[in-house]
């Protein structure tokens, strides 16, 4: 579904992202763990297409993420991206924030739209907050709407970027358990999280990057119990 191969990143003479090669497949949930600067943001912003990459190839359902000719709306349209900071637009209603992309990109009729955007509301717990403004929700009810605004899509494949990191507890396990719900419904998940319990629970992979590189991707029993790289087990060590 999702195949990287020496993916190499630079920003200036800065290299953040060194011959990564990951291969995620249709179903599976990866979650990315790794120190601040190590990469993450910027491997999930590559897979998305948020950011240009200098070597190696990105392929998603078989075509060529940076090929000629490729659509970067359809790639859009089929990668969903939820960020830590909730991102959604400030002056529309939670309503609008869900359509508006499938009306525009889609060519969705409005009316089909609002009836997919009341069931993913109402699947992540929101469909009372239709009416109303970003700003008049709590940060795990804004979060859980921009998971469904990007579900609004219907995406094959989900990209997580530290969706809890400004949650307080209470409002990330709201935010864990649409996640959690999401992954159990076969959704392609690639997650940047710094919650080890949704890393050892839903996992199928764990991978862990320092210094732009994947230094160790292995299950998470195995990653949490018998890790290899001494990079990954001090890092354990200090987040455990
Ligand atoms: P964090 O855990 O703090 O979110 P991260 O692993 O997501 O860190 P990235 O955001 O991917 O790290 O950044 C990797 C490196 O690339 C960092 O050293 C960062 O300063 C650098 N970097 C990221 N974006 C840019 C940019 N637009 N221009 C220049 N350097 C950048
Ligand atoms: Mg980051």
């Amino acid at each position: 579904m999702i195949r990287l191969h020496r993916v190499t990143k630079y920003f200036g003479d800065f290299r953040a992202l060194s011959e990564v090669s990951l291969d995620v497949k249709a179903g599976q949930k990866v979650v990315i763990l790794g120190p601040s600067g190590s990469g993450k943001s910027t491997l999930l912003r590559t897979i998305n297409r948020l950011e240009s990459i200098n070597a190696g190839t990105i392929h998603i359902d078989g075509r060529n993420l940076y090929g000629e000719g490729e659509d970067i709306n359809r790639i859009r349209m089929e990668v969903g991206m939820v960020f830590q900071n909730f991102n959604l637009f400030r002056h529309k209603t939670v309503l609008e924030n869900l359509t508006l992309a499938p009306i525009k990109l889609k060519k969705m009729k409005r009316e089909q739209a609002e009836t997919l955007a009341m069931a993913l509301l109402d699947k992540v717990g929101m469909r009372d907050r239709a009416a109303h403004f970003p700003v008049q929700l709590s940060g795990g009810q804004q979060q859980r709407v921009a998971i469904a605004r990007a579900l609004a899509m219907e995406p094959k494949i989900m990209l997580f970027d530290e969706p809890t990191s400004a949650l307080d507890p209470e409002m990330t396990s709201e935010v864990l358990a649409v996640m959690m719900r999401l992954a159990s419904e076969g959704m392609t998940m690639v997650v940047v999280t710094h919650e080890m319990g949704f890393a050892r629970e839903v996992a199928d992979t764990v991978v862990f990057m320092d210094a732009g590189a994947i230094v160790e991707a292995s299950s998470p029993h195995r990653f949490f119990t018998s890790p290899e790289n001494p990079r990954t087990r001090n890092f354990l060590k200090q987040t455990l």
